[in-house]
């Protein structure tokens, strides 16, 4: 079973992304099989860097996976976009990224993702104004007849803040699942990425679906510095429900 942590889920606790890499190492490195380096401004990409150690650390882990950024962002024949990718490819030369994932309410024009060469994934999402059409198992159905070579990041909170059951998602689209972003929702209707720990069981049966399939599991959650150690409750939890899962 792979299990990576996204940078993300330790935002609150660093300041940057290259600080979240060393507190991923020190409280979970030998627990985890990968990390996503998860950027929301183009600003954090651009001033991310790699040390030897994380690059040392990274080449070690099996499941390295990168979020590009999101915040007024619009991904097409563009100079940011150009930086970005360049930049994401100087990354993917330190250590191998295995998937790229974008929001595509942000992609105005999918043929430059295709000629980057990299592995991309798109998201699904919760409800918002500007990402109608990115939110149902449908809507991919139909984007991904049109773009056959993209992957999909399946992330499970964004499904069932939409109201949309996980298992909807994953008898749709098992093929196309490169990996899971994996986190509950503690409140129903919010995207509010929270720990599996922390969920009814209602929500966890509702996520046990997801833990059968052979998938990489990628800890994306939002949570308060001070919750920073439940990670390693969460992913003894992981582990718990997979076997659980399968055996069903
Ligand atoms: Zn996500």
């Amino acid at each position: 079973m792979i299990i990576s942590i996204s940078t993300g889920s330790v935002r609150q606790a660093c300041e940057n992304t290259s600080k979240a890499i060393k507190l991923i190492q020190k409280q979970f490195g030998e627990q985890i099989q990968g990390i996503e380096l998860c950027f929301m401004l183009k600003q954090e990409l651009d001033e991310f860097t790699l040390d030897e150690e994380s690059i040392k650390f990274l080449d070690a882990l099996q499941f390295n996976t990168l979020h590009a950024p999101v915040i007024g962002l619009d991904y097409g024949r563009n100079g940011e976009t150009r930086e970005i990718m360049q930049k994401i490819r100087k990354i993917n030369s330190q250590v191998t990224l295995k998937q790229i994932t974008f929001h595509p309410n942000h992609v105005s024009d999918f043929s430059v993702l295709v000629e980057s060469g990299l592995n991309v994934c798109v998201e699904n999402l919760p409800d918002g104004k500007t990402r109608k059409g990115w939110q149902f198992p449908g809507e991919f159905q139909k984007f991904f007849s049109k773009w056959g070579g993209f992957g999909f990041c399946f992330d499970v909170n964004h499904a069932m803040a939409n109201g949309a059951k996980p298992v909807e998602f994953i008898s749709m689209f098992d093929k196309k699942i490169e990996y899971i972003h994996l986190n509950a929702t503690a409140q129903s209707g919010n995207a509010d990425h929270a720990l599996l720990t922390e969920s009814s069981p209602e929500t966890i049966e509702k996520i046990k679906p997801v833990l059968a399939l052979n998938k990489p599991f990628v800890i994306e959650v939002n949570i308060n510095k001070e919750k920073t150690p439940l990670i390693k409750k969460e992913i003894s939890l992981i582990k718990t429900l997979e076997q659980q899962a399968k055996e069903e």
